[in-house]
Formats: C-alpha cells, sequence, structure tokens
C-alpha cells in the first residue's frame, strides 16, 4: 500500500481524488490530512483510501503529514462519499465538515528574487520587469502582492516567471492554527491499605514533599504541575517522583465550554401524559432492535404538546446504553429554554456549540465530543458532523425550518437528509419533530417512509385538569379598512385588542416579516424608485437613528435623497411598512407604552437576543415589535394578544414553498399567545383574506394546508413528487451570463431528447431573483424530475454556475 486516494482542497469535479504515492518514511492512514502538490501550488488534501496501485501512470509524492493521526473517522469519509456525490460538490468540501475547528490552514507561498538572470530582463513586459526589479529589492514578498504588481494576468504571469528562472517560489507550510495543548499532571501512585487510605510517608520526611504529596492525594482529580511547583516551590515534585509516591502525566488542556450545571440530573416533576409515554416507548423499541426498519420517526405534535419531553427521554435512553445523540436546533440563541432544559437533565454532559466560542474553546470541545467526554451534543446543522464516537441518536427539533439547509456555502447540504444518510451508516435513530411539519417529510411518513407520532393536544397546566386552548384568531381584512377610511396600519380591532391587552397589564408580541421604516422610496412626480447599484432590488428607508437606505441583500447603505435622481423633483414619498415604522406607530397609538424592536438590525447594534427575551420575559416590554426571530422560542404566559400586521409580506413570492412557509410562520407566530392561562388572541391583517395558506393558518389546520399544497405540487410536479436540482449562473456581465445559462440549457434539453426520458424538465433559462447581486447578474434554470443523479452523471459544470440539489428556493 505505497498510493494513497486523496481528495484535494481544489476546485474539482464532485467524488474526484487523486493518486498519489506515499514516500516510504511515512506511515498513513485514511482520514489523515496531509500537504501535496497539487498542479503548480501546494493543497490540503485528506488521504481517503490507500491502495496498492495507482490510478495515473506518474504520481508524485505526498509531503507531509498535516497531523500524525486521522482527523476524520471512516464513517465521516463515507459520509462525505455521500455527501459529495449526492450534492455534487468537491470531497474535500465534504469532509472538511468533519475536521476539527482551525484546521482550515491555507498555504503561503513566496516569490524571491534569483540572482544571475538579469539579462532576460529585457526580453520582459515593462510591467513585469519592474515587479522583478522590485522584487530583487526585497527579501521576499508574498505570492498576492507580487501578482498585483504584475498587474492583468499576474497568476499566469507568475508561472513565466518561474519557469524562466527569473523568481523562485517557496512554499511554507503552517501548522494548523489551533493545536492541542499539553500541560503536565501529578497523580499519586503506590498501593492503599484496604480502607482507601494511603500508607503514611517515613519520619522524618521533607515537609514540603509532605505538603505536596498530601495537596495531591487529596484532590480528586489529576492535580496540576504548575500548582505544585507555585505552591511547594521547583523540583519537590520531580522528588517525589523519584521516591515513587507520585507519577507524572501530560494531559490536553481544555477550556472549559461545558456549563457549570448542577452535579445531578433534575428530574421533571411530572409524569409523562398517556400520548408521550406512548411516543418514547415507540422511540425505545426501534432503538433497541438494530434490525428495524425504518429507523426514522416525525414526531407531529402542536406547539406546548411536550415534545421536547419525548426528546429528552429518548435521550436518556440512548445515553443510558452508553451510547450519545445529537440535538439539532434551527437557532441557538432562539431557544434558550430548550437548552435550559437539557443541560439541567444532563449536567456537565452536554456539548452546546454555538458561534460565540472562542476558536480555543471549539477546538477543545471538538477533541472531547471525540473522547467520549459528552452525552448529548446540541448545535445548528454543522453539530451533525461532530466526531461522536457511538452516535445512538439524531433529534431535528421544528425540522420544518430551513436554516437545517446550508446556503452560503458547498456543500449545499441540508440536515434532515444527512441525518437520514448517517442514520443509513450506523444505525442511529432519527426523530424530526415539528408542529407544522415539512410537507415533504409529512408526505415521506405518510407513505412509510417515517414512523409517525402524534401529539395532537396541550399538556394541561399544572393547576388545571383540561388542556390550555389555542389562541383564538381572527382575519381582519385591510380592504375593507381602507373603503371605510382607515389609512392606519392597525386595523381597528388590533388597535383596540392593544390598549385594551396593554390595560389589563398583559404584553402584546406584533410582527411583521420586514425590517426598516419603509421598503420603497419613490418619486411622486416620475415614479423613480431608489434601488440598490449592486443588487437589482428597492433600497428600504430605516428612520432614526440610521436615517439611511439599506439594501436589505448587501448591506449597502446611502443617504435618504433630497431630489429625484431621474427627474430633480423634491417630492419623495416612502412607501410600506417595516417594524421600524410599526414601532413608531405604537409608540403614537398609546402614549408612555415601552414597546421594543427585535430585528436583525436589533441584533447586529449590539443588542443581544437573550437581554430582549429577558426583558420580555420579566414584563419591562410591554409591546415586542420583530420579524421571524419573535416566531420561534418564545414562551411568556403573560403574552395574551399576537398581531400579524401584514400577513401577505412573502405569500407572493415566485417560490413554489411561499404557501407553505407562510403558513408556517403565521402559526409559529399564532403559537406565541395564551401559553399562560388566559386564552389567546390573535389578530392577522391581510389584504388577501381568502388565501388558503393564511386561512390555514388561521385554523392552525395543518391538515388542510397539507392536503392543499399536495394537490398543487401533484399538479405542478413538484416536490415531494419530483426531484429539483436549481443552476444557477452568476456573471458580472449579462450577456455572458445568460449565453452560459442557454447553453447548458440546450445541452440538457439534448440529453433528455438523446435518452428519450419523458420525466425530465428543463425550466428557464431565467433572470434570478434578484437579478443582480452584489454587482453580479444572475441568471437561472430548474432541472425537475424524477432520478435526476442519473440525469446528471458525468456532466461539468462551468466556474460560476451554483449547483443546488433539493434547493430550499427556487428563485
Ligand atoms: P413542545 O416542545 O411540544 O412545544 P414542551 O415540551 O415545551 O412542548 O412542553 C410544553 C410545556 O409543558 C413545558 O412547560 C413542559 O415543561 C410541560 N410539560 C411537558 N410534558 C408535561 C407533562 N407530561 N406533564 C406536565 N407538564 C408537561
Ligand atoms: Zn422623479
Ligand atoms: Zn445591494
Amino acid at each position: 500500500m505505497r498510493y494513497a486516494e486523496v481528495a484535494v482542497d481544489a476546485p474539482v469535479a464532485h467524488s474526484r481524488t487523486f493518486s498519489y504515492s506515499i514516500p516510504s518514511l511515512l506511515s498513513l492512514e485514511p482520514g489523515q490530512l496531509v500537504w501535496v502538490p497539487f498542479g503548480r501550488r501546494v493543497a490540503q488534501g485528506v488521504v481517503v483510501e490507500l491502495a496498492s496501485a495507482p490510478q495515473v501512470e506518474v504520481t508524485r509524492d505526498i509531503l507531509q503529514p498535516v497531523e500524525p493521526s486521522p482527523l476524520v473517522a471512516t464513517v465521516g469519509l463515507e459520509l462525505a462519499r455521500w455527501l459529495s456525490d449526492y450534492y455534487l460538490c468537491s470531497l474535500y468540501d465534504a469532509i472538511a465538515l468533519f475536521l476539527p475547528p482551525g484546521f482550515e490552514a491555507q498555504v503561503r507561498s513566496r516569490l524571491t528574487a534569483v540572482p544571475g538572470n538579469e539579462d532576460l530582463l529585457p526580453s520582459l513586459k515593462a510591467q513585469s520587469r519592474a515587479a522583478v526589479e522590485n522584487l530583487a529589492g526585497r527579501r521576499a514578498l508574498g505570492e498576492q502582492e507580487f501578482v498585483k504588481l504584475l498587474g492583468r494576468g499576474g497568476e499566469r504571469e507568475v508561472h513565466r516567471l518561474v519557469d524562466k528562472g527569473l523568481v523562485r517560489r517557496q512554499v511554507d507550510l503552517p501548522r494548523p492554527r489551533i493545536v492541542p495543548r499539553y500541560s503536565c499532571y501529578l497523580l499519586p501512585i503506590g498501593a492503599r491499605d484496604p480502607g482507601g487510605a494511603w500508607p503514611e510517608p517515613p519520619d522524618r520526611f521533607p515537609n514540603r514533599q509532605l505538603g505536596l504529596l498530601r495537596a495531591v492525594r487529596s484532590q480528586p482529580g489529576p492535580f496540576p504541575m504548575s500548582l505544585g511547583n507555585k505552591e511547594f516551590g521547583q523540583g519537590v515534585a520531580d522528588a517525589l517522583v523519584r521516591k515513587g509516591l507520585l507519577a507524572m502525566e501530560w494531559l490536553r488542556d481544555e477550556t472549559s465550554a461545558a456549563s457549570n450545571a448542577p452535579e445531578h440530573g433534575i428530574a421533571p416533576s411530572f409524569t409523562l401524559t398517556p400520548e408521550q409515554a406512548g411516543a418514547v416507548s415507540r422511540i425505545i423499541e426501534v432503538v433497541d432492535d438494530p434490525s428495524a426498519k425504518p429507523r426514522s420517526f416525525l414526531l407531529h405534535g402542536v406547539t406546548g404538546s411536550g415534545k421536547t419531553e419525548v426528546y429528552i427521554q429518548a435521550i436518556q435512553h440512548v445515553v443510558e446504553l452508553g451510547q450519545q445523540a445529537i440535538f439539532l436546533v434551527p437557532e441557538i440563541s432562539l431557544t434558550p429554554q430548550t437548552l435550559e432544559r437539557l443541560t439541567s437533565r444532563f449536567p456537565g454532559r452536554v456539548a452546546i456549540i454555538h458561534s460565540r466560542l472562542t476558536p480555543r474553546q471549539r477546538f477543545d470541545q471538538w477533541w472531547r465530543i471525540r473522547e467520549g467526554g459528552y452525552d448529548v451534543v446540541v448545535g445548528p446543522r454543522s453539530a451533525l458532523f461532530a466526531p461522536l464516537p457511538s452516535l445512538g441518536l439524531v433529534v431535528i427539533d421544528e425540522e420544518h425550518e430551513w436554516t437545517y439547509k446550508q446556503e452560503e456555502a458547498q456543500p449545499l447540504y441540508h440536515a434532515r437528509s444527512v441525518a437520514l444518510e448517517l442514520s443509513r451508516l450506523t444505525g442511529a435513530v432519527v426523530l424530526l419533530g415539528s408542529a407544522t411539519p415539512d410537507v415533504e417529510t409529512y408526505h415521506r411518513s405518510e407513505r412509510g417512509g417515517h414512523r409517525l407520532l402524534e401529539l395532537p393536544s396541550r399538556v394541561p397546566a399544572p393547576d388545571s385538569r383540561t388542556a390550555p386552548m389555542l389562541a383564538q384568531v381572527e382575519i381582519c381584512d385591510m380592504r375593507q379598512e381602507l373603503r371605510e377610511g382607515n389609512r392606519s396600519i392597525f386595523s381597528r380591532r388590533l388597535a383596540q385588542a392593544l390598549r385594551d391587552c396593554v390595560k389589563a397589564g398583559r404584553q402584546a408580541i406584533l410582527f411583521l416579516n420586514r425590517r426598516g421604516s419603509a421598503p420603497i422610496v419613490q418619486c411622486r412626480d416620475c415614479g423613480f424608485v431608489a434601488s440598490c447599484p449592486r443588487c437589482s432590488v428597492s433600497m428600504t428607508y430605516h428612520g432614526a437613528p440610521a436615517e439611511r437606505l439599506f439594501c436589505h441583500r448587501c448591506n449597502r447603505r446611502s443617504r435618504l435623497p433630497r431630489h429625484c435622481r431621474q427627474c430633480g423633483s423634491e417630492r419623495i414619498r416612502q412607501l410600506g411598512i417595516g417594524t421600524q415604522r410599526v414601532v413608531d406607530e405604537v409608540a403614537a397609538l398609546i402614549p408612555g407604552v415601552s414597546v421594543e424592536r427585535w430585528d436583525a438590525d436589533a441584533t447586529r447594534s449590539g443588542v443581544s437576543s437573550g437581554e430582549i427575551m429577558r426583558r420580555l420575559q420579566s414584563g419591562e416590554t410591554q409591546v415586542l415589535v420583530g420579524t421571524q426571530l419573535v416566531a420561534k422560542g418564545l414562551d411568556v404566559p403573560n403574552v395574551t394578544l399576537v398581531g400579524v400586521i401584514l400577513a401577505d409580506v412573502g405569500l407572493y413570492l415566485p417560490d413554489f414553498r411561499s404557501g407553505e412557509r407562510s403558513f408556517g410562520l403565521l402559526c409559529q407566530v399564532a403559537g406565541r399567545a395564551g401559553r399562560g392561562a388566559e386564552r389567546g388572541q390573535v389578530v392577522i391583517q391581510t389584504y388577501s383574506p381568502d388565501n388558503l395558506s393564511i386561512l390555514a393558518a388561521a385554523d392552525q389546520d395543518y391538515a388542510a394546508m397539507y392536503r392543499q399544497e399536495l394537490q398543487g405540487r401533484q399538479q405542478l410536479g413538484n416536490p415531494p413528487f419530483n426531484e429539483l436540482v436549481h443552476l444557477v449562473y452568476h456573471d458580472v456581465n449579462d450577456n455572458f451570463c445568460q449565453r452560459q445559462a442557454t447553453a447548458m440549457a440546450r445541452q440538457l434539453r439534448q440529453r433528455v431528447y438523446a435518452q428519450g426520458l419523458t420525466d425530465v424538465d428543463i425550466v428557464g433559462p431565467a433572470p434570478g431573483i434578484p437579478s443582480r447581486l452584489r454587482g453580479r447578474f444572475r441568471w437561472h434554470l430548474v432541472v425537475r424530475g424524477r432520478d435526476l443523479h442519473r440525469f446528471l452523471e458525468n456532466l461539468s459544470f462551468p466556474r460560476g454556475c451554483t449547483v443546488d440539489v433539493d434547493p430550499a428556493h427556487v428563485m
């Protein structure tokens, strides 16, 4: 086995590996991170396989391992292989998900001038000559800086200069940015008497040695050597080690990322309802029977039905078997109550992965997870890749949330699909939970792909025998309000309910899925709309204190124009509403009320989500206004009123899931009202009171939404009846971008024709929405059909084309 197949960190076709020879002095294993020569550069790669023969005739040597032992386990390599095949991304990108934090090292290459070849200089272009002369006057330059000096086409020019022998490239192989730190500890050794006591040291034992010996023996865990040196002096420990009374051991340091929860788990003071108990026992049955198929559950239960308790008991069972669980949440900072319940039940045994950990803490956490130091790993979608030694259960809470799909960087994976594959590889049980499951998940469970568990009613409050009722929901037709002369953003119904609520000492939540004061700023005379110069979207006006226009896509900001850029008119008006405007209107409606805003702007300006939640919990905030953030984890008994300012926002997006999403969001918001003893009230304002998603949400009728969605999707051939692959082309040149997308569409249609397929459709190309983003034009097309992986086999996609399998959005 002198050859290795390596997944290299380079933009290469999915699943592709490269053959390297292993130098005779090195011994390598699959899963090890290595440095390899790649083209003209050095790249990081992961050994995926050892082989006795290479794929190609000529191979180059692996340069050196980054770490002495494998970082990715066999299961990780297998799952990465699947990710790469399924999401059509490079194998390295897939494997990188499994690497410990801090291993994304960049190779730096430096260039130095080679003296003695100056006679070649006159043959060079002026700019190259100047650059080489500049370099000769220095010790070295980073490759990037040198390329800049060379100007256009600099990257190629560097290679020419190297080939001509005018400059030399040197590569620095960086160490991983974070390496484990080790410290020396002292441990007592020797035989204890039957009572567990240590033998007394002989008389006339040096005092300081006696002191240290006692200190080490009385410490329950390892005793830091540094502490011994400080308290008892240098050399004292050595003397005790020589006498055979103490041993030294090097242990990896950890910065503590664990919680400082109490020692013992706090059991809940209630017994499970029969529905909960039934769900738990069905899960346990499957955990205990490795041959049971399918190994996934959908736990469908209304908000407050006690799903979290079911998760916890299932985890408990797995932990008792000596296995571990992963618990995924849509967003860590929005689920403090769930986290608290977990950590109090598994004190000190829960690793919480969140973005506020320092790199050092993440790194230590990763290693400790790998050593079995935690029973439960809680986190966002990336927690799926935690290196747990013996995974027994994966819980995905609020499984319908689209934060489970990665959209910013390859691989564009969905945590649910990955969890199911992980389950296939390891036998771990997957538990998906939601009050409003994704239509595709529910459909799959109806067809036997998941075992379905239903919790149809809320858990009764402690002091009552009946379950709290779901809130009472009214729909307010805003067209009617307008007809009757009400131009306020509040219907008369909502305005009255708000006043009553505040007067009664209760609290309210107002929801609007749009930030800012006004989403459109328009000239009254010529109709010109202020839009972002880099994105094809209108700029949103944000009032005090910013008083600026913002692009919500790229965050560009500019001043509110005094004059129209097109006709010079001063008659500029603001149209539409955002959360900030709602705050202003609430303050005007109820003088003296304490109203707070919770959206991305608020958290970006430094107010923490925890602080906002605390102020609502304590009653300091009487009215909370916000975007989706307010729809998620809030559970405040004193909130009795929820107002949806405009349910239409997001409803008519050209995306086949917009109805389902609106339904889920509205149900979630409505679920914030009446979590206490008092029945909640919800007012939904809309210009489309007949819209079926809104009507279904008002009735909290999942089944109605599901039937209607399924019918629509069957008619249009959308998931779950077909698979989708979304291809998005980006380029600064609109024409070029369109041509590329058109060429791809033509090629795909030819494929359909050549293979005689009747169940694959190519939709587009069409301009994306938005058609321009951060200065790049977008053209997209959708491949729709069955068995798309076979259909797309061996197709290569150019750079500038993003391939998104099972896209979250098709715009
Ligand atoms: P969900 O996750 O479905 O929204 P939770 O698990 O948060 O529901 O439960 C809602 C509330 O009911 C919580 O305050 C929880 O402590 C409580 N609860 C859950 N199960 C029971 C039970 N069997 N008896 C009494 N209270 C319960
Ligand atoms: Zn104008
Ligand atoms: Zn922009």
